[in-house]
């Protein structure tokens, strides 16, 4: 049976947020496994804010997409054709498989899931790469001690919500920081941290006041700009801010914003820390099986906002992130299942 592959590719670098034409929609057949090779077919992407940067040309942590290639994505998917001894016909599996609806691969980082265990969305966020980079970010970078008080910003998103869970699981003191009424109260009554503070409402400075009397230990930044320069001047003696992310500033056609007061990390002996999920490649199965172990004890609640439409949808997904729309991780269902 021939097959036909719609895809998403790029079709010119962005500038500021990206526009319909900053993207291709392609057709092409689909071809046939090779000798060590797997056939694909594209389950759920995930739709991450990191494939802003990986838009842009430039140096960065990983290569930019180029002009013309299928953009990245990490994806699960279904076998439906191998001719690699790794892989047979049914398994489910997650990879870096592209915004398109199936993907040839030799198999080089791709692993078997099991939908038995958690829903295939949950692969890409709590069992999956957002969730390994709140469990590293935090407990390598962060190191929490119980009875610290740790902040996270984007608190309601895929990564910010698993943080702040993993902090209470800790025993620690968790205040999250969320745009809007409706994400706070999901991050105090479902996932469980003890104060949210709505940015978009409330002066971050002041409320932190209130929240974190005795300062911060640990402030994990999704979004940097002015919510890191609020979070800087409530430091406690010897914090750690873990820079995850800065999605506030991702869509700037000026230089990125930096922290002014960063003299706060000299006044209270605190260290700034960059982190990227991939230098932690050969420890994911430890911190898969314990993210896994607390989700299975009911300690760890994750939500997945799994939109649909096809890559047809994915230009329109990816903006939703930007638009702080999404609930937890943002999936893209493509295929059947
Ligand atoms: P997410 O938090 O699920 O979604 C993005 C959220 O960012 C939105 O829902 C929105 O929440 C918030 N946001 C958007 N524009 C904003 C603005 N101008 N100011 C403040 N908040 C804004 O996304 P995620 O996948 O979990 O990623 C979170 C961060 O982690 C991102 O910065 C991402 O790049 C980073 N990350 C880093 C690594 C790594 O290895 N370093 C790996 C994965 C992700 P509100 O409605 O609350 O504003």
């Amino acid at each position: 049976m021939s097959r036909i592959n719609h895809q998403v590719r790029l079709a010119a670098r962005p500038v500021g947020q990206p526009r319909p034409t900053d993207w291709e929609h392609v057709e092409e057949p689909v071809g046939e496994p090779g000798e060590g090779e797997l056939l694909v077919q594209v389950l759920y992407l995930s739709i991450d804010p990191a494939m802003r940067g990986w838009m842009n040309a430039g140096r960065s942590y990983i290569p930019p997409v180029e002009i013309g290639e299928v953009m990245r994505a990490g994806a699960v998917g279904r076998v439906i054709a191998s001719r690699h001894p790794g892989f047979a016909v049914g398994d489910h599996v997650s990879g870096t498989f592209g915004v398109q609806e199936y993907c040839l691969s030799n198999g080089r980082g791709v692993t078997k899931v099991d939908p038995a265990l958690a829903p295939l969305p949950t692969y890409l966020g709590t069992l999956g790469m957002t969730g390994l980079t709140a469990y590293f970010g935090l407990l390598d970078v962060g190191r929490p001690q119980p009875g610290q008080t740790v902040v996270v910003s984007g608190a309601a998103g895929a990564v910010g919500s698993v943080v702040g869970q993993i902090a209470k699981i800790l025993g620690c003191r968790v205040v999250g920081i969320a745009g809007g009424e409706r994400k706070c109260r999901l991050v105090v009554e479902e996932f469980g941290f003890d104060a949210a503070i709505d940015y978009q409402a409330e002066d971050v400075r002041k409320a932190l006041r209130e929240h974190a009397p005795d300062g911060v230990d640990v402030y994990f930044d999704n979004v940097g700009g002015d919510i890191l320069d609020a979070v800087l001047v409530r430091l406690a003696h010897g914090a750690r801010v873990v820079i995850c992310g800065a999605v506030s500033q991702y869509n700037n056609t000026e230089p990125v914003k930096g922290p002014s007061n960063y003299m706060s990390l000299l006044v209270n002996r605190a260290t700034m820390t960059g982190m990227v999920v991939f230098d932690y490649a050969d420890r994911y199965p430890e911190g898969i099986a314990e993210l896994a172990e607390w989700r299975a004890a009911g300690r760890l609640r994750s939500i997945e906002d799994v939109v649909s439409g096809g890559v047809a949808a994915f230009p329109e997904t990816l903006l939703r992130l930007f638009r702080g729309e999404n609930l937890g991780k943002l999936v893209l269902k493509v295929g059947g299942e």
